[in-house]
């Protein structure tokens, strides 16, 4: 892929729940020179989401037409007519604007962005420390309807197979112990690589 300033990336990945926005979240509060990559989705916004901070809400005839114009970098339909894909303009924006990107995709996606971009990228998996928890999570967050609970945790198992493909595991049990270990790992990495 073609971009006339190529920069680096981190890339977290983790099944619904396990809290990969949380810690990416804590990670771009340290202004460590980290930037989210805000991805296009064909789902409606959640009460406290906004559309071009959280997501490009598109619905899905304009998800699809970006889709024919080749905008994406990755796109996958990652729960059934639920579209999410990363954007080849917030990737070029980032590195214009001289920083790192982060991205909070899906697993499929994690490895499809890692593949692409290779050396410049660290893909982390979050990792809950059980499905129970992981469960527990979802339920807390009370944005997904049972319907949508059931979904997400039959994809986790399928996903937490994949783990062992990403650069680092990160285990989110304790949230100030995951963002902690998060921020050692993402240092090291803009610092050294
Ligand atoms: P994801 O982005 O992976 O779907 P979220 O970051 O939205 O997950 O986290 C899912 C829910 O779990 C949120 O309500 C969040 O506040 C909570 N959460 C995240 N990390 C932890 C943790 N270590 N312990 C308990 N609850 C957590
Ligand atoms: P949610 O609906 O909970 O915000 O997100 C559902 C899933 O889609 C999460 O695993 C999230 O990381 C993933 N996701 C968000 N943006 C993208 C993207 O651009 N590409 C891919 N492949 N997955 C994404």
């Amino acid at each position: 892929m073609d971009f006339s300033v190529k920069g680096k990336c981190v890339i977290f990945s983790a099944p619904s729940g396990a809290g990969k926005t949380t810690i990416v979240h804590h990670l771009l509060a340290q202004n460590i020179g980290l930037e989210f990559s805000v991805s296009a989705c064909s789902r409606d916004p959640r009460p406290n989401e906004i559309d071009g901070k959280d997501y490009y809400f598109l619905g899905v005839e304009k998800f699809k037409y970006k889709i024919k114009e080749d905008a994406f970098v990755e796109w996958e339909e990652v729960y059934k007519d639920n579209f999410y894909g990363t954007l080849k303009s917030e990737v070029e924006r980032i590195w214009r604007n001289g920083n790192s990107v982060i991205f909070d995709v899906d697993v499929i996606g994690g490895l499809n962005l890692k593949k692409i971009f290779d050396e410049n990228a660290l893909a982390v998996f979050v990792e809950p420390p059980s499905v129970e928890e992981l469960e527990n999570r979802l339920r807390g967050r009370s944005t997904e309807t049972e319907d949508k609970i059931t979904q997400r945790l039959a994809k986790a198992r399928e996903e937490i197979s994949f783990s062992d493909q990403f650069d680092s595991i990160l285990i989110n049990d304790t949230l100030d112990t995951a963002c902690a270990e998060a921020e050692v790992l993402v240092k090291k990495f803009l610092h050294t690589t």
